[in-house]
C-alpha cells in the first residue's frame, strides 16, 4: 500500500479517458494545491497526483499527453463579456479602436447570430475560456439597434446549447430595459415572470437579472455622494421623473429580483448607486444564496466594501477600463474622487468579498493575461508588490470566485476531483514568470469538458 495514496476515486472508475503529466498544475484551489499530472475520465477530473501515481492509472485506451513542463490552469471564467457582441465585433474593441463606428445594425438573422456566438466561442478557446457570463440579453433590447442583446439572441444561445459546437460555458443575465440605457418598473417586473429556455445549466445557465441602474463618471451619469466639479450629482436610469423617483424604482426592482429568487447584477458605477443595492439587500437581510453583485464599482468606498462582505454582494470589476479611462474621469471629478476611484487595493484586501476580475469585451480585451497583469500593475503601483500568493489570488478572480458567482463552485472553477475538466495548457508558469511577463505566455491548448476545443499549434479545436 503506498504511503500516500493519490487523491483518486479512480479504485471504482475504468481507465481514464486522458491523462496530462509532466506539467505544473496549479489547482487554484481554496489550499493552492500544485501537482503534476492529472487524470480526466468522462469530461470530469478523476485524480491529481504525481506523474508515477496518475500514468498508473492509464489502461490501454488512455490517451498520455506529456505537458513537458508546461503549465495548466483551471478554465478562465469572465465574468462579464458580451459574447454576442464581441463574436460580431472582433476584431474592434471599443476603447482601442478610434474611429470605429460602434452604431448600427450588426446582425439580423438567425445565421448571424449564430455564426457571432460561434465567433465569439472560437476566441474564447483560443484564449483559455471556459466559461463567461453574458451580461444583459432579453426583451429590453428586441428593438435595439445592434441586434446584438434581443429575445432572439436568447434563443440563438439555446439553441446551440449543450452542442459539440459550444466550446465555453455561458451564464447570462436577463435584460428587461435597455442596454446602457433606460428601465421602467412593469417592464422588468413582467420580465422576471417570463419562461427561461430550458437547457443544461452546465452550458447555459440564466441564473438572475441584469439592472442598469447608472452611467459613468466621466459622463456624470453615474450617481454620486460628492457633486461633480460642476454641481451636478449623476442619475439613474431607472424608472422616470425626479432622481428620488427614479430611486424608489431601482430599490423596488431590487426588491421584485430578490423576490422572484434571481440573483440581482447591478451596473453601478456611484457610490450612491451602490449604497442603494447594498442597503437595500442588506434590509433583506443579505443576499444569500442568491449572491446579487455589483457590476464595475467605479466608485464604491472601502466601507461599502466591507460591508459588501458582509452581506454577501459581490464586485466584479475590469482593470483595464480602469487603466484606460482614469485620465477621462479628470474632466468630471475632483481630484480627491479621482484619487479614490478603481479602489483595486481595497477590493483585494476586504477579507470575505466576492470579487471578480473580468474584460466588459468588446468595450475593452478579452484578453485575461492582460487584465491580471494589469491588476497586478495597478496593486504594485499602490504599494502592494505582487508575488506567487498575490498572483495566485488574482488567477482565482478569474478562476474560482467566477464560479462562487456562477453558484458553480461545487462543479467548476478549480482542479479538483469530480469537477469538470475545464483547463488551459499555458506555455509557461505565470506564477514563475511573474505578473510582468504574463501578457506574453502563450495559450497552447483549451480543454472543456474533457474535449480539446484548441490547440494552438493545430490552431484550430477538435471538429465538433
Ligand atoms: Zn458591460
Amino acid at each position: 500500500m503506498p504511503a500516500f495514496p493519490p487523491s483518486t476515486d479512480a479504485e471504482q472508475s475504468p481507465a481514464p479517458d486522458t491523462i496530462l503529466y509532466g506539467g505544473t498544475i496549479h489547482c487554484l484551489d481554496a489550499g493552492l494545491r500544485q501537482v503534476s499530472a492529472l487524470a480526466i475520465g468522462s469530461g470530469t477530473i478523476t485524480a491529481l497526483g504525481t506523474d508515477e501515481e496518475i500514468l498508473a492509472l492509464a489502461g490501454p485506451g488512455s490517451r498520455r499527453i506529456d505537458l513537458s513542463g508546461q503549465c495548466v490552469l483551471p478554465g478562465i471564467n469572465d465574468s462579464h463579456l458580451h459574447g454576442v457582441w464581441l463574436g460580431a465585433r472582433w476584431p474592434a474593441l471599443m476603447l482601442e479602436s478610434p474611429g470605429e463606428d460602434w452604431h448600427g445594425r450588426l446582425l439580423s438573422g438567425p445565421e448571424d447570430r449564430r455564426r457571432a456566438i460561434l465567433a465569439c466561442f472560437r476566441l474564447l478557446a483560443s484564449l483559455g475560456i471556459t466559461s463567461y457570463t453574458e451580461p444583459g440579453i432579453g426583451p429590453g433590447e428586441d428593438a435595439g439597434e445592434t441586434g446584438c442583446f434581443g429575445s432572439d439572441v436568447l434563443a440563438a444561445y439555446a439553441a446551440l446549447a449543450g452542442t459539440p459546437a459550444q466550446t465555453a460555458r455561458v451564464t447570462l443575465l436577463s435584460l428587461h430595459g435597455l442596454l446602457d440605457g433606460a428601465s421602467t418598473l412593469p417592464a422588468f417586473e413582467a420580465g422576471l415572470s417570463l419562461p427561461k429556455p430550458a437547457a443544461d445549466p452546465r452550458w447555459l445557465s440564466i441564473p438572475g437579472v441584469k439592472i442598469f441602474a447608472d452611467g459613468i463618471p466621466p459622463l456624470r451619469t453615474a450617481w454620486v455622494e460628492k457633486p461633480y466639479l460642476d454641481g451636478s450629482v449623476g442619475t439613474l436610469f431607472t424608472g422616470e421623473g425626479d432622481l428620488s423617483e427614479r430611486a424608489a424604482t431601482y430599490e423596488r426592482m431590487i426588491r421584485l429580483g430578490h423576490a422572484a429568487g434571481e440573483q440581482v447584477a447591478v451596473h453601478a458605477t456611484g457610490d450612491r448607486t451602490v449604497e442603494m443595492l447594498l442597503s437595500t439587500v442588506e434590509a433583506l437581510g443579505g443576499a444569500g444564496r442568491l449572491r446579487h453583485y455589483a457590476i464595475h464599482g467605479d466608485l464604491v468606498t472601502p466601507e461599502q466594501l466591507a460591508r459588501m462582505a458582509k452581506a454577501g454582494v459581490g464586485l466584479t470589476v475590469q482593470p483595464v477600463i480602469a487603466a484606460m479611462t482614469g485620465e477621462w474621469m479628470a474632466g468630471a471629478l475632483r481630484p480627491e474622487q479621482i484619487a479614490r476611484a478603481f479602489p483595486i487595493d481595497r477590493i483585494f484586501g476586504t477579507t470575505g468579498l466576492r470579487a471578480t476580475l473580468s474584460s466588459d469585451a468588446p468595450v475593452a480585451t478579452p484578453d485575461w493575461r492582460r487584465i491580471v497583469a494589469t491588476a497586478a500593475g495597478q496593486l504594485d503601483g499602490r504599494g502592494l508588490p505582487v508575488g506567487r500568493a498575490e498572483l495566485s489570488a488574482l488567477l482565482r478572480m478569474m478562476t474560482a470566485i467566477p464560479a462562487e458567482q456562477d453558484g458553480a463552485e461545487a462543479w467548476k472553477g478549480t482542479l479538483e476531483v469530480a469537477k469538470v475538466a475545464d483547463l488551459c495548457v499555458l506555455s509557461q508558469d505565470p506564477l514563475e514568470a511573474g505578473w510582468q511577463r504574463l501578457p506574453e505566455i502563450a495559450v497552447e491548448r483549451t480543454m472543456v469538458d474533457g474535449r480539446f476545443v484548441y490547440d494552438r499549434t493545430a490552431a484550430t479545436g477538435e471538429a465538433p
